[in-house]
């Protein structure tokens, strides 16, 4: 079932979201609407609050751009995309490497507005799976940025609140008309 997305102004949208604490069929479901409501709007992710759902629980799909990382490790042993998309998972713990890079990010819950953020370009994830078991992930491009951008929708955080100072207010005024209609 294609779920509605909430949009930029629903304060769902700036809740740090509650641990999942166990996986049922309810849960299940819920994943299943959020991967067909996520590949209906054509995105890369989606998390919980963007469904109204307050849950630590996101998808990532970046199965469209096979090179869009250098690696790609599970556990210290290196991964294939492919096998891993869509990654669903729950309650996440991140640490970053120190490099960062400029890329353009959208997000389904603001529409119509894109802008560069900068982030780290390296990721580890401690993430849970559905399947109960709790994997380390390592990588990095895209894959890496996309799960720090679902990551942040769990604790409250849009990427239009990281910016650059140079285009802050021009992402500020895009906001505002967005709220206002
Ligand atoms: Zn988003």
């Amino acid at each position: 079932m294609i779920l509605d997305i909430t949009q930029y102004g629903n304060p769902i949208l700036r809740k740090k979201c509650k641990a999942v604490e166990k996986v049922d069929d309810a849960l299940q479901e819920l994943v299943d609407n959020m991967i067909e409501t996520m590949r209906d709007a054509q995105g890369i992710g989606i998390a919980a609050p963007q469904v109204d759902v307050d849950l630590q629980l996101a998808v990532v799909d970046v199965s469209h751009d096979p090179e869009c990382i250098s690696y790609l490790r599970v556990d210290g042993e290196e991964a294939k995309l492919e096998d891993l998309m869509p990654l669903v998972f729950f309650n996440p713990e991140l640490e970053f490497g120190k490099k960062k890079e400029l890329e353009m990010e959208g997000c389904l819950s603001i529409q119509e507005i894109n802008a560069k953020v900068q982030r780290p370009s390296e990721v580890k994830a401690t993430l849970h799976l559905l399947d109960g078991r709790t994997i380390t992930l390592e990588t990095d491009g895209l894959f890496a940025r996309a799960i720090q951008h679902e990551t942040d929708h769990l604790n409250g955080i849009l990427f239009t609140d990281r910016v650059s100072p140079a285009s802050k207010l021009s992402v500020k005024r895009k906001l505002k008309r967005l709220v206002e209609g």
